[in-house]
């Protein structure tokens, strides 16, 4: 077919754009019916410390359970609950019923483990990102909170994310960089950064088993992190291989499907009264 005029592309096109947009549509709606019918729940998967094995926090992971459709992914509705300018909303709900849930683990006399919650860009682009977090953890009897923003998010107007990721850490908040060595982090930034941990993104544990190359690019970020004084921690650890090898290169923490994957609140209850280290026999 020869050249199209503006026109008659967006002829060629409307039918397929249109059904988009209403299936765009139609998730909004069921996305808003769901923040009225509180049908988001936080899933929790374990971190252990590699040296014991023991739980030493554990990240909120999100499920949308909506009635007759099972358990819906995140990577299915946050970007669409950013769109359409939800994630503000469902964020601050995920945030205060996270640290709820960390008060009901010490309530029950167990040791509660650090919790960690993401951060969306949205949430982290809004002017009084870093004033309510201070204002909900003052509120809150918890200790221990943790962000986790991805490095791509914090890299993105990296000047005004250091200011507001500095006035949350002097409040005691934690915070790691997700998905560490996927976002272009420039080495100068890095230093700067007010952060606690950087998580090493699954892809680079994965290419460990793949030969000296690979097994190079994880002690160096474990290096890195170290030299910095920061806490390293691997995410999507699988195989025993796997953890054995952070473990040598004394990688402090990890996370996967190894150890446990995202469970209920009250399966981490459990894990937390028979505090035995991971994976559970
Ligand atoms: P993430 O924060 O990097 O979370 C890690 C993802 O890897 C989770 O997927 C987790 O279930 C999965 N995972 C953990 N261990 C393993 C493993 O051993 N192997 C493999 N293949 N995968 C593993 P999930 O729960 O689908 O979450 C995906 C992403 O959605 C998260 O990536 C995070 O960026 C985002 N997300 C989840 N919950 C929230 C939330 O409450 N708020 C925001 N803004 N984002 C969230
Ligand atoms: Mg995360
Ligand atoms: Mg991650
Ligand atoms: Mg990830």
């Amino acid at each position: 077919r020869r050249a199209r005029t503006a026109g008659e592309s967006l002829v060629f096109y409307a039918p397929e754009l249109n059904a988009r947009a209403a299936d765009a549509m139609a998730l909004e709606s069921r996305l808003r019916r769901a923040i009225d019918q509180q049908e988001f729940v936080l899933y929790y998967q374990p971190k252990v410390t590699l040296a014991d094995r023991r739980i030493c926090g554990v990240e909120a992971l999100m499920r949308w359970m909506e009635p007759g459709q099972g358990m819906v992914p995140p990577g299915q509705f946050i970007p669409v609950l950013e769109e359409c300018g939800l994630i503000g909303e469902v964020g601050q709900w995920a945030l205060k019923k996270a640290l709820h849930d960390q008060s009901e683990w010490r309530n029950a006399g167990l040791h509660a483990p650090r919790v960690a919650v993401n951060v969306s860009p949205l949430q982290l682009r809004r002017p009084d990102f870093a004033d309510d977090i201070v204002a909900l953890v003052a509120r809150s009897s918890s200790n221990e909170l943790e962000l986790e923003i991805t490095e791509s998010v914090i890299m993105d107007n990296v000047e005004r994310n250091i200011d507001a990721l500095g006035m949350v850490r002097a409040a005691g908040v934690s915070v790691a960089v997700d998905d560490f060595g996927t976002g272009y982090c420039s080495l100068s930034y890095i230093a700067k950064l007010p952060v606690t941990s950087l998580k090493i993104d699954r892809a680079f544990i994965v290419g460990m088993s793949s030969g000296p190359e690979g097994m190079a690019i994880v002690s160096s970020i474990i290096a890195l992190a170290h030299a910095l004084k920061l806490k390293v921690v691997a995410e999507g650890v699988e195989t025993e291989e796997q953890a054995r090898l952070l473990h040598l290169l004394r990688c402090d923490e990890a996370q996967g499907y190894l150890f446990c994957r995202p469970v209920p609140a009250e399966t981490i209850t459990a894990l937390l009264q028979r505090d035995m280290p991971l994976p559970m026999e």
